[in-house]
């Protein structure tokens, strides 16, 4: 069985003016699609083969096998973060469980975009849940992900320069401003009632 690239949930321009079919055509196209195909060349015919993507992450220990794997994995997770009608605020259960972690949608935003910004290197930002339902911020490096942290992954934001230099350059404010106009909380929602 060998790993595909998911199709992109929109067309390659549809996230513009926020993020061009040039960052889309490159971090979708080629880094995405690398990942994929490397992924498929380290586990063809091995103990990974035939394996989730899920089970290569709780497995593989830290390597490649690991590093292609959970790059997918959060790169699948991210194109469905984003949606040309995306951006306002979360409703529902999610819309609560952020005002009880950070006070309110906007300390939540903050918290977010702080641990961007900070990030030192490369990596990924993300909103996770506990077993409790109560939700944080946290920021990993390189590949790693809340699957490896035993919490549930609602929200993630690249923190590559891959995912935002075409634009923006070193301006990961600038980037921020157009993530928050892109996060499609109807996603992130459901990925709070249903994981
Ligand atoms: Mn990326």
């Amino acid at each position: 069985m060998a790993y595909e690239l998911p199709p992109l949930p929109y067309a390659r321009e549809a996230l513009e003016p926020h993020l061009s079919a040039e960052t889309i055509d490159y971090h979708y196209g080629k880094h995405h699609q690398k990942y994929v195909t490397k992924l498929n060349q380290l586990t063809e015919g091995g103990e990974h083969a035939d394996k989730t993507l899920e089970q290569i992450i709780a497995d593989a220990g830290s390597g490649p096998v690991f590093n292609n794997a959970a790059q997918v994995w959060n790169h699948n997770f991210y194109w469905n973060c984003l949606s040309p009608e995306g951006g306002g605020a979360p409703e529902g259960p999610l819309a609560a469980a952020i005002e009880a972690g950070f006070g309110s949608l906007e300390g939540f935003q903050d918290e977010f975009t702080q641990a961007v910004v900070d990030l030192f290197g490369v990596g990924w930002v993300w909103l996770v849940k506990d077993g409790e339902g109560m939700v944080s911020v946290i920021a990993t490096k390189d590949a790693v992900n809340p699957l490896t942290h035993g919490r549930v992954a609602l929200l993630t934001c690249d923190v590559w320069e891959h995912a935002f230099y075409i634009d923006y350059r070193n301006d990961k404010a600038a980037y921020m401003d157009a993530f928050w106009k892109l996060v499609n909380w109807r996603f992130v929602e459901e990925r709070y009632t249903t994981t």
